[in-house]
């Protein structure tokens, strides 16, 4: 239908970084966009449309009552090559339902025949019909322009300074058990306070003295009829989670192990540059001896590759044992995610790095680093000086953030790293 084609316009050059994990190749459905200063979510309800007739209605159904409930606006894509069709008309039927502002979006619009025939999809019974063409950008730019104007501003996290932390993770994993465990204990003084949004349920709570805010994504489930859309829902529901907190907490279960989605998650996370902690959970259903956990960790580091900055407990929801572990790791992380390192520390270590693994010579230039400094923290952001930041090879760049995870402790925190000209 030509609908990822829009997707992939709209969310842009992000959708492009190919991650090089195994079993996350395929299609997102949710991506990030920014256009004249306005951040937003994007989401796609396609792909997710069962192969079996019969349920295909119900699905389609459902997949757009989810993302109705998600969103602030809705695009509908309809194909000016085909014209008005009967899934246009049965979706149209549904949108009509809601309140939700409809833009009706025409795709396909490469010509001037195409786009006068725009003009039948008002048929459809909504205000606005935009021409567009996906493959040639043609379009998008005055649709944007409009449906930026329909957005509500989404709060940043940091402006509480209480810490959020979302709970995550695949289905059964425990979250409701730790969630629960934490919040009904002596140790933790809990208030109640209504979610900021629809479904999610934020819990404040103090341990140690310090205050902290959960959000829960675990009790959100769905009842759907078709399973292709738990799945979707449940992303929909993780990313928002992720987005509105400052650190991912990650469950897995012991016995299931990791899998492709959690790590979709931790990608996830990354790209927000948000504090991450990796906690395994059930850890009392796993015979142990004195190397299981480390055996256990390292098979997961051995799958997270780029990402072995990240901390890995273990827990047991169910017997609340070491469950504080996982606030107390939180902490941590937080506590290096507002880290500020000098400038003076920096750049002595910025010249460590060039005399033990001098910069290379690329296209008959000597690379050469002249100055760093960190511009910012939560989440923390370096910027390096250096004389042609475009040649500057990825393995170096790599080698520059060990170095200062090696030296400073970034343990769980993301860290961007930009590159400029001098
Ligand atoms: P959620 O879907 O992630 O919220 O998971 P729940 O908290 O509902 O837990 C799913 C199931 O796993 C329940 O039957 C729990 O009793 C069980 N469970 C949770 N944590 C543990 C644990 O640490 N050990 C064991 N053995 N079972 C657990």
């Amino acid at each position: 239908m030509g609908k990822s084609t829009f997707f992939n316009r709209l969310i842009g050059k992000r959708q492009a970084i190919v991650h090089d994990f195994s079993g996350v190749t395929r299609d997102r459905h949710y991506g990030q966009a920014f256009w004249n200063g306005v951040n937003f979510n994007v989401i796609d309800t396609g792909g997710y449309i069962p192969e079996d007739d019969d349920i295909m209605l119900v699905g389609i159904r459902e997949q757009v009552h989810i993302a109705l409930e998600e969103s602030d606006v809705v695009l509908f894509i309809v194909d000016t090559e085909t014209g008005i069709t009967d899934l246009d008309v049965s979706v149209a039927e549904i949108l009509r339902q809601q309140d939700k502002r409809v833009l009706v979006v025409a795709n396909k619009a490469d010509n001037e025949e195409r786009r006068w025939n725009t003009s039948e999809f008002y048929k459809l019974g909504f205000e606005d019909v935009f021409p567009v063409s996906s493959m040639n950008g043609a379009g998008t730019g005055e649709l944007l322009d409009y449906m930026v104007t329909f957005l509500p501003e989404i709060p940043e996290p940091e402006e509480t300074n209480i810490p959020k932390l979302a709970i995550v993770g695949r289905p059964n994993v425990g979250k409701s058990s730790l969630v629960n465990a934490l919040l009904n204990s002596e140790r933790s003084i809990v208030t109640d306070i209504a979610g900021t949004t629809r479904d999610t349920i934020n819990s404040a709570f103090s341990y140690g003295g310090k205050e902290y805010l959960l959000v829960d994504t675990a009790g959100l489930r769905k009842r759907t009829k078709v399973k292709e859309n738990i799945e979707f829902y449940s992303t929909l529901r993780t990313n928002k989670a992720i987005m509105e907190s400052d650190i991912t907490i990650l469950l897995i279960d012991a016995e299931r192990g990791f899998e492709a989605q959690d790590i979709r998650v931790l990608m996830e996370a990354e790209r927000f540059n948000k504090g991450i902690v990796l906690v395994i959970n059930k850890w009392d259903l796993i015979e142990k001896d004195t190397h299981t956990l480390k055996e256990f960790e390292e098979a997961i580091r051995d799958r997270l590759k780029t990402m072995s900055y990240i901390p890995i407990i273990s827990v047991s929801a169910k017997n609340k044992k070491r469950i504080y572990n996982v606030i107390e790791e939180a902490d941590k992380v937080i506590e290096n995610r507002s880290r500020k390192i000098s400038t003076s520390a920096l750049n002595e270590l910025l010249e460590e790095i060039q005399i033990e693994r001098p910069m290379p010579y690329v296209r008959g230039h000597q690379l050469k680093m002249n100055y760093v400094t960190q511009v910012k923290a939560k989440p923390p952001v370096f910027a390096f000086f250096m004389n042609i930041p475009k040649e500057l090879p990825p393995n170096y760049r790599r080698f520059i953030e060990n170095k200062i995870r090696e030296k400073f402790n970034f343990e769980g925190v993301p860290i961007t790293m930009v590159f400029k000209r001098k």
